[in-house]
């Protein structure tokens, strides 16, 4: 086991100073990066807790929304009535990820930092994974692909993000709130992770010693829905998902936005799809066919052809769905 120094900051601004140190790693809830530590993904020389910031512990009503502190555990952010009622996309992505004990201790800052499940980055004695070794290659482009990305994949890189949470954030356009020595950032969802085109081997665009603060949504989307398809229905993550908000008069579509989730390696909007609909009469034929030109961009692997008929449909279904809420 790998040596490390264990600090526990008592500020944000100490965090940040700790957490900018080589080989420092921020440890929130830890259901990750203790994993992470213990499969050799990772071995920081320094865990840096931020478990006493208790303004990070907060969801609080800004103008226009809410702010929720990354220090909120999952389940407390899910059961929250003015997300359950306002945000219930929020609400089902997070009721539907991992369990019920891991809920409890996993916060909502960790949650999109969460790594790819792609069996090669979790394989020690894989040699050809860019994400685990920068420059090695892609085992899994021609090797099971089964579980990899529809969308926005190069050869260098498919694996796909399988946060929840974060393809209920994407489709409310929410916007994630990163403190550093430099000043704060405010990074909207849909940019948070990088796609293989920019850089094979990241994660996310966060950069060292920042500390993400807070998730910000606005705009309440009570027509909301989340779908998640799993091989079984509990603890289990998705082989697709959707995330739908709708802005309805009466049985006519003002706006729409839609995200998908595992299917590339951030949460994908449907942005073609998002324009065709407006205007769209719900059950009509044209929601089908908004949904089909979504997929134009679409590009299957060896193994995984099924994912694209399995997303768009469950596309299909979670508009259905956010419309019935
Ligand atoms: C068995 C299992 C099943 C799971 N199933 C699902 C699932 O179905 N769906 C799903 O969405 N998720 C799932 N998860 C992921 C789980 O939700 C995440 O592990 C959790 O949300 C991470 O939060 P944490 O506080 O424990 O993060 P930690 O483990 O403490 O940290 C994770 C990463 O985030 C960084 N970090 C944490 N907080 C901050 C911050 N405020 N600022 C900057 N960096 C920070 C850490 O340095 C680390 O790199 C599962 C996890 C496990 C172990």
């Amino acid at each position: 086991m790998h040596n490390f120094v264990y600090e526990r900051a008592n500020s944000a601004d100490n965090a940040m100073d700790l957490g900018h140190r080589d080989g420092a790693a921020i440890l929130a809830g830890g259901t990750e990066l203790l994993n992470w530590m213990r499969i050799g993904i990772e071995s920081p020389d320094l865990l840096v807790d931020i478990r006493d910031l208790g303004h990070l512990d907060r969801i609080e009503e800004i103008e226009g929304g809410l702010r929720i502190g990354a220090l909120c555990r999952l389940n407390d952010v899910a059961c929250h009535p003015a997300i359950k009622r306002d945000f219930p996309v929020l609400s089902s992505a997070i009721l539907q990820s991992a369990s019920a004990q891991l809920r409890n201790l996993a916060t909502i800052g960790g949650n999109p930092l969460q790594r790819v499940r792609c069996p090669y980055f979790r394989e020690e004695t894989v040699n050809a994974c860019n994400k685990r070794h920068a420059g090695s290659g892609c085992a899994a482009y021609e090797g099971h692909n089964e579980r990899m990305a529809i969308f926005g994949w190069t050869p260098e890189c498919v694996a796909v993000q399988p946060s929840d949470p974060a393809v209920a954030f994407a489709a409310l356009d929410a916007v994630v709130i990163v403190q550093s020595t430099d000043g704060t950032r405010r990074i909207p969802m849909r940019e948070f992770h990088v796609l293989p085109d920019e850089d094979p081997s990241a994660h996310s665009v966060l950069g060292r010693g920042e500390l993400i603060t807070g998730i910000e949504i606005s705009t309440p989307a009570p027509h909301s829905a989340y779908l998640k398809v799993r091989e079984r229905q509990s603890y289990e993550y998705a082989l697709v998902s959707a995330a739908v908000t709708l802005d309805l008069d009466g049985e006519t579509i003002r706006n729409a936005r839609i995200a998908l989730g595992s299917v590339a390696m951030r949460p994908w909007r449907l942005l073609a799809t998002e324009d065709l609909l407006v205007g769209k009469r719900l059950g009509s034929k044209d929601i089908a066919e908004a949904v089909d030109a979504g997929f134009a961009e679409a590009r299957a692997l060896s193994g995984n052809a099924y994912k694209i008929t399995l997303a768009r449909n469950a596309a299909l279904r979670a508009i259905e769905l956010a419309s019935e809420n």
